[in-house]
């Protein structure tokens, strides 16, 4: 019997799980991929909001505003990139100025600090780059960027160093009251029994919300497109750079991200599969058409990947559902948390385990181990540095990926870590082997070598995120000639 089982391993699972392992309970993560960070946590614009755009009163700008605070001493202590580069919301016309005094209130209300207008002068002199059309903005300093499933391995490596359980490959399939507490059943007809359970199953929440009290919510799943370029644009704006917000949300940006390339979109569209990660000719038309406004010489040509995430709109509330439902005592929802959910996530974290404690009355740990599985990265090392650590271990002088400069000796560390990686993607985004220009054209193949060695399986079991997406089919010329 665990005390509290965490569905979803997602930031907002993660943190969660990380912030009860502070206490004295049994405590499990059941997610249904094979990884940390597989739903919207992979997938998304990387930006710590400010705050100034969220419903007064709302969730949303109660946790973002929280959460940006939280979010500096947090990776610090992960070790997680974080950078406090501002943002920008950028008026194409003065009828937008309007607009722009409007979110400098309700941000300034919702407890954002340094809110400041600038004039078209006053914004050409901070980002030279921007449309000559633009005639003012918004300015933000404490808006940053961050690497949200980098944010999600350390919190789970901290939370399993903690003694949290992680359990991949095990979709919720149902959950029921089951005397005092609650059973879930997993795929495979497997049962787990809990005191409680906390909800953090992004697009999925509202299922298993439903299963277990009357009062029902909907989740619409809203698809954001993306086009990423390359790291030879970095430089090209300094904050993120947003146009002022629609209905729809918060529009299409360009931001450089922590790690040098520059992220472009998404965009906003209602799709009826949850699962539906699909980009589009449509909406990548639609990504580089608005954000030829923001900079009209985007360079498209720079493009290195595209990709798309999923949002999870609650249309009941428009907002986040956090906590026990009336008629549900012991299961705690982390329901319809889509953006600011990044920048919440440290504060909905604390927030969800400390009413998980005082419900179990969970004394805290009097130890908490700080270790979240950092390893040494030569991209960031001095000359002198790297000689140290190809001493120790010559795995460090074999460089796998070129274009993001990662050794053999970080992907078997990212292998061999807590919750480490099992598929090609797995290891990608743990250490960027393959998300440079060639995007895995020549390492590919390397990595698989290694995670066939590291795991014990053949070459042809590795897969590209778990499941079925196998990355080979078989061997023409059998064993010896592959
Ligand atoms: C396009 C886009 C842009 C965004 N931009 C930003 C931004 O810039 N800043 C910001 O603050 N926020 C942003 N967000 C929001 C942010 O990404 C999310 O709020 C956050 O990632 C949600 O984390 P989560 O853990 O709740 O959900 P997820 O990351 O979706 O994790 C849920 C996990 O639950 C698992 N799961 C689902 N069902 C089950 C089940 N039945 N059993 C077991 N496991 C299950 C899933 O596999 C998944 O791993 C954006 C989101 C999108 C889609």
């Amino acid at each position: 019997m665990f005390d509290v089982l965490v569905v979803g391993a997602g930031v907002v699972g993660c943190a969660v799980a990380r912030e009860l392992s502070r206490y004295a309970l049994k405590i499990g993560v059941v997610e249904a991929k094979d990884d940390v960070a597989m739903g919207a946590t992979k997938a998304n614009s990387a930006i710590v909001h400010a705050g100034f755009d969220a419903a007064p009163g709302s969730n949303k700008a109660k946790f973002n505003v929280l959460g940006n605070n939280l979010f500096e001493p947090l990776c610090r202590e992960l070790g997680v990139p974080f950078i406090r580069n501002g943002s920008l919301v950028v008026a194409f016309a003065e009828s937008e100025m309007a607009h722009l005094e409007e979110l400098l209130e309700r941000g300034t209300g919702n407890g954002v600090p340094e809110l400041e207008i600038l004039s078209q002068a006053e914004l050409r002199k901070r980002e030279p780059n921007i449309s000559p059309e633009a005639v003012g903005a918004l300015w933000a300093p404490t808006g940053g960027i961050c690497c949200p499933y980098d944010l999600a391995f350390r919190l789970a490596e901290n939370a399993a160093a903690n003694g949290v359980q992680f359990r991949f490959n095990a979709p919720v399939e149902k959950v029921e009251r089951c005397g005092d507490g609650w059973k879930l059943t997993l795929g495979g007809g497997v049962t787990l029994e809990t005191k409680c359970v906390v909800n953090a199953a992004g697009v999925y929440s509202d299922i298993l919300n439903n299963q277990v009290s009357a009062k029902h919510y909907n989740i619409r799943p809203r698809r954001g497109e993306y086009i990423m370029l390359d790291k030879s644009e970095a430089g090209c704006f300094s904050a993120t750079m947003f146009q002022v917000p629609s209905a729809a949300g918060k529009g299409i940006l360009i931001s450089p991200t922590v790690d040098g390339t520059i992220i472009v979109g998404p965009t906003s569209d209602w799709i009826e599969d949850r699962s539906d990660t699909e980009t589009s000719d449509f909406g990548l038309e639609q990504v580089k058409r608005v954000a030829a406004r923001t900079w009209p010489g985007l360079p498209l040509r720079k493009a290195i990947t595209t990709f798309s995430g999923i949002r999870a709109h609650e249309t009941t509330g428009h907002d986040f559902v956090l906590g026990e439902p009336d008629d549900a005592p012991g299961f705690f929802n982390a329901l319809g948390v889509e953006s600011p959910g990044l920048t919440s996530s440290p504060a909905i974290g604390r927030y969800l385990a400390g009413h998980v404690a005082a419900k179990l009355g969970a004394a805290k740990k009097t130890e908490f181990s700080s270790d979240c599985g950092l390893w040494p990265k030569i991209r960031e090392m001095t000359a002198a540095q790297i000689e140290e650590c190809v001493a120790r271990d010559p795995a460090y002088a074999r460089v796998i990926c070129r274009c993001e400069t990662v050794s053999e000796a970080e992907i078997r560390a990212a292998i061999r870590c807590r919750v480490g990686a099992r598929s090609l993607d797995g290891v990608k985004r743990r250490t960027r082997c393959g998300m440079g220009r060639c995007q895995g054209g020549f390492c590919t193949p390397r990595i698989l070598d290694i995670l066939s060695e590291e795991l014990g399986i053949p070459q042809e079991e590795v897969t590209k995120s778990g499941g079925a997406s196998k990355l080979l089919v078989g061997r023409l010329f059998g064993e010896d000639r592959q």
